[in-house]
């Protein structure tokens, strides 16, 4: 029998992908894959093709155009010793609907079924909209920047836009300073409800207590 390859590295850039993503999205689920084989020499194929028609033993295999051949198949089994492929758990089913989502084919939904068997067209790429884990670690640093400038400009905006009414301990120290000057040398008056005092009135106040200091 000719040589078994299992490695990923023996498909084509995309069913690289296309088999690395599957793999990360059927952990995330739980599910405990092996790979039992990606690419497969025609030699092989047709040695397994033989299999039960022209040497003993069982149909294996329907085809002799396989696209293990062309790099863009790879097969599985489950980690469970002795129940490798024993899809009583709906092992077998749950890495279809995997497939699915990423826009795999599954063997399982074949005339024939093949469950544990996997494939790509050459024109597949991931799924638009589709985020790995890397996506949204990276989508997840952004946004908290984000929320942090926008927290920041709301405290400015606070402290902008906030009303001090009375001369208090809730004003702030410069800002009682200089409207206790204002009242006194009667550049403001009150409104009768308070002060009516925010941050860019008292710095106005002080540029006025300035130019007042220089005239006198
Ligand atoms: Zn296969």
């Amino acid at each position: 029998m000719s040589k078994v390859y299992k490695s990923i590295d023996e498909l084509t850039a995309n069913a690289q992908l296309a088999c690395r993503t599957f793999l990360a999205e059927c952990e995330k689920c739980g599910l405990k894959v092996r790979i039992t084989e990606t690419y497969r020499s025609q030699k092989r194929q047709n040695e397994l093709y033989a299999q039960g028609r022209t040497t003993p033993g069982e149909k294996v295999t329907w085809t002799l155009n396989s696209r293990h051949t062309g790099r863009r198949a790879w097969d599985i089994c489950q980690t469970i010793k002795g129940r490798e492929y024993d899809n009583s758990n709906g092992f077998f089913d749950k890495c279809g609907a995997v497939a699915k989502k990423l826009g795999i084919i599954w063997g399982g939904t074949w005339k024939t079924p093949d469950r544990p068997h996997f494939e790509v067209s050459k024109s597949w790429t991931l799924p638009n909209g589709y985020k790995g884990e890397e996506h949204d670690m990276e989508e997840m640093k952004k946004l908290q920047e984000k929320v942090a400038i926008l927290e920041k400009r709301v405290t400015e905006l606070e402290e902008e836009t906030a009303v001090y009414n009375y001369i208090d301990e809730n004003m702030p120290g410069w800002m009682k300073e200089i409207t206790v000057w204002a009242r006194d040398n009667g550049v403001i008056t009150g409104t009768g409800n308070g002060w009516g005092m925010t941050k860019t009135k008292a710095e106005t106040l002080v540029m006025i207590k300035n130019a007042h200091k220089k005239l006198n």
